[in-house]
């Protein structure tokens, strides 16, 4: 029956590749040669103080990032849909186990969007990988992470609080992450309600914390050296330039 409306569907609008519009299959949301580039994309692994195990899906550029933004700004359920498949795909097995928990956008921002990039894709995360979900954080409102310095994102976490009881195994989940300062508020606040086991999942990750150098401990420290050393350069007198 579903097929067959799709089918109707299809011959009053073809379908599109939801990134970039280019005819697709009405069963497909993505064009082949997105969906290449999706299949492509290589996970990486993210330092965030307080979560055990960061992990990403894609490289927040291309196809992927095509994809969030038809999340976020199109609210558009198939590809929140695709992004939460590819992470199952992606994902190392052990690693979605516990209770799924959604990062929680701001309230006056979610009001304004009535729809949820983060919550979409942990719902269809929990469908997928049988994997219970609660939205027990609830997060103030106060200044957008989005667009702000890396410095200033990092010093002024979003305040996020735990509804009821956290889960003991918990499993963030939210569409893209860039410093960390997000997931880390969260992983904070759920260790503080009694959580265990803190990880991660992130269908993007901004490009630029993808690797280690050697000599590194992690990327955090690395962040927080350069923040510091932007800060001193910033402050030193001409002279001593
Ligand atoms: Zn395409």
């Amino acid at each position: 029956m579903r097929a067959c409306f799709a089918f109707a569907a299809s011959l009053v609008a073809p379908p599109r590749c939801v990134v970039c519009k280019a005819a697709t299959g009405p069963r497909n949301d993505l064009c082949a040669h997105c969906e290449a580039e999706l299949q492509a994309s290589r996970p990486s692994l993210v330092a965030v103080p307080g979560v055990d195990v960061a992990w990403s899906a894609a490289r927040y550029a291309g196809v992927a990032g095509g994809l969030v933004a038809a999340i976020k700004f199109g609210h558009l359920l198939p590809p929140a849909s695709r992004a939460a498949r590819r992470i199952i795909e992606a994902a190392p097995p052990a690693l979605i186990d516990g209770t799924v928990v959604p990062v929680p956008a701001a309230p006056l921002r979610l009001r304004m969007r009535g729809f949820d990039a983060a919550e979409e894709i942990a719902h269809e995360l929990s469908r997928l990988s049988g994997c219970r979900m609660t939205a027990c954080l609830r997060r103030a409102d106060g200044p957008r992470q989005v667009g702000r310095p890396r410095g200033e994102r990092l010093a002024s976490p979003p305040r996020v609080t735990v509804r009821g009881k956290a889960p003991r195994e918990a499993v963030l989940v939210d569409d893209v992450v860039t410093t960390g300062a997000t997931l880390a508020a969260c992983a904070l606040a759920l260790r503080g309600a009694g959580a265990e086991r803190v990880v991660a999942v992130t269908f993007a990750s901004s490009e630029k914390r993808l690797a280690l150098r050697p000599g590194e401990r992690s990327l955090w420290e690395r962040d927080e050296r350069r923040d510091r050393a932007d800060r001193d350069q910033r402050t030193q007198p001409r002279g001593h330039r």
